[in-house]
């Protein structure tokens, strides 16, 4: 099982496929969401605190309360009271999450999507990773917040080329993304906003209205309960038009209380909310599109739950936005769908950015080579240097092969190509082969003599990505109902070939070597090469395997004296000696 995992700024969210359904998962005591802090306390062999825990230490503990890592991911220093790198603390907010989902699932989750940013680079996107890998999860996929909310939108089942924009508000950031869905692929076109603003910005504005109103709170404490009466406020006025904050014992005996209505709050979150607009026009720029070109407007991050900042996006875009799914839960649940699509639990209903099955090509002793590996995201691109195996070969044939078993006759083959070699020695032709796969699932088999600078090129249309899913899954079925078989064979299969090799050069050394060898090492060297031809004989992948490898070991010793003769032989024809 792969679960889905949103690690936000301020909120962070795990979900799972379960019975065809992506569904996210709540902690004991029914969230789904669970701030993305952590508390260390001043014992330090006491065990750091995550989530709401850790809010509520906050209030009493403030300096010793790190939020908002997720700013610092990729960056070198260290925060926090115990002087931890981002992504250490990152590690466990996701081990958190992994443990709320393992307690709602009742299994043990080590897989997972995480998603990031469009906008983060390579190393803020390899210390997410870092990040997962250090909380015990394999990263299968970072995944684009946008596109992971795209996904939750159901847009990928829109038409060819459609473009779309994701407007997500957050507590702390604001990400604008133009998107452009091709053959169910979501490519960024544009990314902007602004990292310092979001749903923080306009707490601020508020507390400091309800500040100037009932007065400064007498102490820590009374601040703290004026930050959450100014948040619930926030909230409620999203659904309703006026709302009365009280705050009991406000000041030591004194309890205050105000009323206040979304008009006013809209006056107060006005400038925060208007300081993405430039954002917005500046990304459909950089996109190069119009406004009117796009498809679908979509919202994401809390703070789009309020009417003003769906009116203001209205008006950026022209036109009503889609606010179909949950704004805080959309990217998680983007997330998870991705993971059902990666371990094959939801492949029916969703188009594939990614190769069903392993592509690559017929090696030596029939054995397939993978290139490409299943579930790898297209467009991609890799490849493999070949030799000949014989001296003066011609030729190679290059059978490109589709599947997951590990001898290429049981594979489907998907195309042919011969490349020619000049002639010469073992191991003196330099082929370069490589597989190409683009946007439309096309393949484009490459192989390049190096020598000679010839090139072969071979098309494969779409076979490579669309494949029919109950072949799919007859493949993969048969791939595991074969494991061990396959593996048996491919280890005696290679282990055939060292062999081959091995002992004719070894019979050719010994003679060579004449009395230069101990008798005991000739005779040790005899029996492994006994050994070898024997479990040859037998067919014996496991018994094969140690007995080329002890031939190997036996006769490393006889290798050297041969070379050290060598040496000797050419510098006495030099004369040096
Ligand atoms: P992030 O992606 O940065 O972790 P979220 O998407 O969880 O952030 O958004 C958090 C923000 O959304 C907070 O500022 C929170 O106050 C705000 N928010 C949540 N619910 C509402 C609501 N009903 N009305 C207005 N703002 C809300
Ligand atoms: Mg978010």
């Amino acid at each position: 099982m792969i679960c889905g995992i949103d690690l936000g700024t301020t909120h962070s969210l795990i979900g799972v496929v379960e019975a065809g359904f992506p569904i996210l998962l709540a902690d004991e005591s029914g969230s789904r969401l669970t701030p993305s802090a952590v508390y260390f306390p001043a014992d330090a062999a006491e065990p750091p605190r995550v989530g709401a825990a850790a809010l509520r230490q906050r209030v009493l503990d403030p300096g010793r309360t790190v939020t908002s890592v997720k700013r610092l991911m990729g960056q070198p220093g260290r925060v926090g009271p115990r002087a931890m790198r981002p992504e250490e603390i990152a590690a466990l907010i996701l081990g958190r999450l992994k443990a709320v989902g393992e307690a709602a699932m009742g299994e043990p989750l080590t897989r997972a999507v995480i998603t990031v940013p469009a906008y983060f680079n390579d190393s803020q996107r390899a210390a997410t990773k870092r990040a997962g890998e250090r909380a015990g999860l394999v990263v299968e996929r970072i995944l684009n917040e946008p596109t992971a909310a795209a996904l939750a939108y159901g847009l990928d089942k829109l038409d060819e080329r459609s473009r779309v924009a994701v407007y997500d508000l957050g507590g702390g950031t604001f990400d604008i993304s133009i998107l452009e869905l091709r053959s169910g692929v979501f490519e960024v076109l544009s990314t902007a906003g602004d990292t310092r603003l979001g749903g923080d910005d306009i707490d601020e504005a508020v507390v400091a209205h309800l500040q100037a109103r009932l007065g400064e709170p007498a102490d820590a404490p009374a601040r703290a309960r004026l930050w959450e009466a100014a948040i619930a406020a926030k909230h409620a006025l999203s659904t309703v038009d006026t709302h009365r904050v009280q705050l009991p014992f406000y000041r030591g005996t004194e309890s205050v209380e105000l009323e206040l209505t979304r008009a006013e709050l809209e006056a107060l979150a006005g400038p925060v909310v208007d300081r993405t607009r430039a954002c917005c026009r500046r990304a459909l720029a950089d996109a190069g599109l119009p406004a009117a070109d796009l498809d679908e407007v979509i919202l994401v991050g809390g703070a789009t739950r309020m009417p003003l900042v769906r009116r203001v996006a209205a008006e950026v875009f022209g036109r009503e936005p889609n606010i179909s799914q949950h704004p805080d839960e959309a990217v998680a649940l983007g997330a998870t769908i991705q993971a059902g699509i990666l371990e094959g639990s939801l492949r029916q209903i969703l188009l594939l950015d990614v190769t069903p099955l392993s592509l690559g090509l017929e090696t030596f002793g029939g054995l397939m080579n993978v290139i490409i590996p299943r579930n790898t995201t297209i467009p991609c691109k890799a490849g493999e240097l070949f030799t000949n195996a014989v001296p003066n070969q011609e030729s190679m044939l290059v059978r490109v092969l589709q599947g997951e078993r590990e001898m290429a006759r049981d594979n489907w083959e998907l195309g042919q190509l011969a490349i020619d070699f000049q002639p010469g020695p073992k191991g003196s032709a330099r082929v370069g082969v490589q597989f190409e796969i683009d946007q439309n699932g096309l393949l484009r088999v490459l192989a390049r003599d190096t020598r000679t600078g010839t090139d072969r090129v071979l098309e494969i249309r779409n076979t490579a990505v669309d494949v029919d899913d109950a072949r799919v899954e007859e493949m993969i079925a048969a791939s595991l109902d074969h494991a061990f078989d396959d593996m048996r064979e491919r280890v005696f299969t290679e282990a055939r070939q060292k062999a081959e090799e091995l002992l004719p050069a070894v019979d050719q050394a010994l003679a060579a070597a004449g009395s230069a060898v101990a008798e005991m090492d000739r005779a040790a060297i005899e029996a492994a090469a006994a050994e070898t031809r024997a479990a040859l004989e037998a067919g014996e992948a496991a018994r094969l395997k140690a007995a080329v490898t002890a031939l190997d070991r036996a006769t490393e010793h006889l290798a050297a004296v041969l070379v050290d003769r060598a040496l000797e032989e050419s510098l006495q024809r030099r004369g040096i000696l």
